[in-house]
């Protein structure tokens, strides 16, 4: 399959991105790590924002002083964000269950081995057909103008 490497900004950085992720994390444990700890994370952010939204909304609610924070968000916007936010948080519940059996997963010191090694081949190529499999949710085509509209 011959398939043409796009070479736009996102998928670029995509394929950076996703090399520095194997090279500088090479076993299943480094993995299984560097995700537990990215899901928390998005967690944690996604968490106090959307505590911070209804707090600015619920104060909206009960003052006529309406504008009054530094950045000014329209009420609109504070109540679709939370929309979306709430399902976002839902997935990453769900995710974090998912991910928590994969953090129970222990492997030998023989296949960790095979993981580094593999890392090692995968990384310098720029021709990975699973990163380019991987990216089609990075890639911004014009075919997608509005991505939030997909579920
Ligand atoms: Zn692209």
């Amino acid at each position: 399959m011959a398939e043409e490497l796009c070479q736009c900004s996102d998928c670029q950085r995509f394929y950076k991105e996703h090399d520095r992720l194997i090279r500088e994390f090479p076993t299943f444990k480094q993995q299984q790590e560097l995700n537990w700890a990215s899901i928390q994370s998005f967690r944690t952010l996604c968490n106090k924002t959307t505590n911070e939204l209804q707090r600015m909304l619920s104060e909206r609610e009960s003052s006529e002083n309406i504008i009054r924070e530094k950045n000014h968000i329209p009420v609109e916007d504070i109540t679709e964000a939370l929309d979306e936010l709430e399902s976002v948080n839902a997935y990453l519940y769900s995710i974090e269950a998912l991910m928590e059996r994969i953090f129970e997963t222990k492997i030998s010191k023989n296949i960790e081995s095979k993981f580094k090694e593999i890392a090692n081949e995968l990384a310098p190529d720029p021709l990975n057909i699973d990163r380019i499999i991987l990216n089609r949710l990075f890639h911004q085509t014009p075919d997608f103008p509005d991505k939030t509209n997909i579920n």
